[in-house]
């Protein structure tokens, strides 16, 4: 497969219209392989987020979206899925130039939103609230009531994905919708913003403005006629969004930073325990907000299990997306690239064991490409163990028991993943309870997907996505009593 040379022009999405930008600038998208421009796009300002907000206040305001029976919003959302799927060839090449990421990758991603859209198109008539029994006099309830208006803001990491976990349960109960894509990749948010609309979506429900998050992300977070902020990305980025929407006591919720925890014990079945970690240290060049970069390994089989994460790295192939034996794309840009690299600096000076990579590739001189890395014999307090890199760098951190694994898996600002691998299940158990981690997974770096709560505790955000949870985020609840004497 190759990728496409023409530079697309990509306009923003309000009121169901694709609209230039107000003040008519663009800005260019790179494709990270090569670092060519491949997209115009329409820059959103400050009056693109009011013309949204309208559209999309109106739609809420005046109806039909919020008016109508969640089981007839499900027959929409269960369109956008099939819409998704048929169109997921042509979505997954433009996501693969767009981030970098292996176009296998970028296809399994796209069937997986659609199964997102899938889940919350048969929701949003299961969600519901309580009769609460007070005697004969009273009649006591609750309704679940969509929020409003919510402006979404996503990273460039999982581009599609990571709007589709946003903009599906907030059409399940009703809101409406402002995305803002990141600036590094916004194309496939809007293609997402256009299929809602050819699956039926009312004018005004969906909005999609790619833009600088310091100036529209910012200037969203303390609208006043936005109802709610539901943001993934940096954790530092997540504080300075509770912030700027303070005044306007915004609902808010955020999917954080990580840097989350994989410990494998002496008696766990090691080979498949090491194929997992590499998947789950360098897939999608580390760039993952649950990626496992802190490997506790217990002392006893040390040399062992480094010797098959070294194997199992040396074939984690890296080059063109496009191929399709490539398992690892580049970094997304120059930056991140530089801020990898920089942190392999850092872990060398702090006198961490370079055991494998640290540098780009010999066979790929052009594009943001980097070698999957490890460093050994890290301690925890070294910064390489302490700060989210977010690219392909893993740290072995060896371990003598049990507790002392809890205590150093605990000792981080983040809490968003965690894994453990053992034969035994009561220590698996134990370990499960004793992690401070939104996810914990017992022989294995995987997760529930749609059907299970996704987030995390301390820095790692506030509220859970997908599952029932996810719905959670985009209602609230109202009490009605009524006095029956
Ligand atoms: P950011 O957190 O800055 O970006 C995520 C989204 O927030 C983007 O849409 C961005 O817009 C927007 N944004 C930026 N500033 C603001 C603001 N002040 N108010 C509201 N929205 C804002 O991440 P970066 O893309 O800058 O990446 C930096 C680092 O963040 C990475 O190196 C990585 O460590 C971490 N990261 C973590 C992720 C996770 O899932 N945990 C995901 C992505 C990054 P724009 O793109 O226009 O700046």
């Amino acid at each position: 497969m190759v990728a496409e040379t023409e530079v697309r022009n990509v306009q923003l999405l309000i009121a169901g219209k694709l609209v230039d930008s107000a003040g008519g600038e663009t800005f260019e998208s790179t494709n990270p392989a090569s670092n060519e421009t491949i997209a115009s796009v329409a820059k959103a300002g400050k009056e693109d987020v009011d013309r949204a907000v309208s559209a999309a206040r109106k739609a809420f305001d005046e109806g039909p979206w919020p008016k109508m029976s969640p089981y007839e919003r499900g027959r929409v959302i269960q369109r956008i899925a099939d819409r998704i799927r048929e169109r997921a060839d042509e979505i997954a090449r433009l996501e693969s130039m767009d981030s970098g990421k292996p176009f296998a990758r970028a296809k399994g991603e796209i069937m997986a939103s659609a199964t997102v859209f899938d889940y919350y198109a048969g929701a949003g008539d299961k969600f519901f609230g309580d009769t609460i029994p007070m005697g004969d006099s009273v009649l006591n309830f609750t309704l679940r009531e969509p929020i409003g208006v919510a402006a979404q803001i996503v990273p460039w990491n999982f581009p599609f994905m990571m709007a589709s976990w946003k903009v599906a349960p907030a059409l399940a109960t009703g809101c409406t919708i402002i995305l803002k894509p990141a600036s590094n990749t916004p194309l496939s948010a809007v293609m997402l913003g256009e299929i809602c609309y050819e699956a039926g979506v009312p004018e005004g429900v969906v909005n999609v403005l790619p833009g600088p998050g310091g100036e529209i992300g910012e200037y969203m977070s303390a609208h006043p006629l936005i109802d709610k902020i539901a943001f993934t990305g940096e954790t530092a980025t997540g504080a300075k969004i509770l912030k700027a929407s303070a005044d306007t006591i915004k609902k808010v919720s955020l999917e954080l930073g990580g840097k989350s925890p994989n410990i494998v014990f002496a008696d766990a079945d090691l080979e498949k325990a090491a194929s997992s970690a590499v998947q789950a240290a360098y897939g999608n060049s580390g760039q993952v907000c649950t990626a496992r970069t802190r490997l506790f390994l217990g002392k006893q089989q040390y040399d062992e299990f480094m010797s098959l994460l070294v194997n199992a790295t040396e074939s984690f192939t890296v080059g063109d997306p496009m191929d399709p034996k490539t398992l690892m794309g580049p970094v997304i840009s120059q930056s991140q690239y530089d801020k990898i690299t920089e942190y392999i600096t850092i872990g060398k000076t702090e006198g961490a064991e370079l055991v494998y990579g640290g540098g780009r590739p010999s066979a790929l001189e052009n594009g943001n490409f980097l070698q999957p890395t490890i460093f050994s014999q890290v301690s925890n307090d070294m910064r390489i163990a302490r700060e989210e890199i977010f690219g392909p760098v893993l740290s072995v951190i060896p371990f003598e028991d049990e507790e002392e694994v809890i205590r150093m898996a605990n000792a981080n600002d983040y809490g968003l993943a965690s894994s453990v691998w053992t034969q035994d299940v009561n220590k698996a158990l134990r370990v499960a309870k004793g992690l401070r981690a939104g996810m914990v997974a017992v022989n294995s770096n995987g997760g529930p997907g749609v059907f299970g709560p996704f987030g995390g505790y301390k820095k790692s955000g506030i509220g859970r996505e997908l599952g029932m949870h996810g719905m959670e985020l985009y209602t609230q609840v109202k009490n009605v009593y009524i006095d029956l004497s």
